[in-house]
């Protein structure tokens, strides 16, 4: 089980795989960050561009 930070905050979550941190940072970003979730420049290439980082993020934790 990892523990990581939010990328924009300091709130963390936790999970045994990636997805599953995901998962768990989900609601938290959905309240603190719904701007950016909801920012129509936040298209699917940024989607992914914020996958990879935080994987690599998570996988180095
Ligand atoms: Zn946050």
């Amino acid at each position: 089980m990892k523990t990581l930070k939010c990328d924009l905050c300091e709130v963390t979550a936790k999970g045994e795989t990636f997805e599953e941190w995901m998962e768990a940072l989900k609601p938290h970003y959905m309240q603190a960050h719904a701007d950016v979730m909801n920012n129509p420049k936040n298209g699917k290439k940024e989607m992914e561009k914020w996958m990879a980082e935080n994987k690599a993020r998570f996988d180095a934790a």
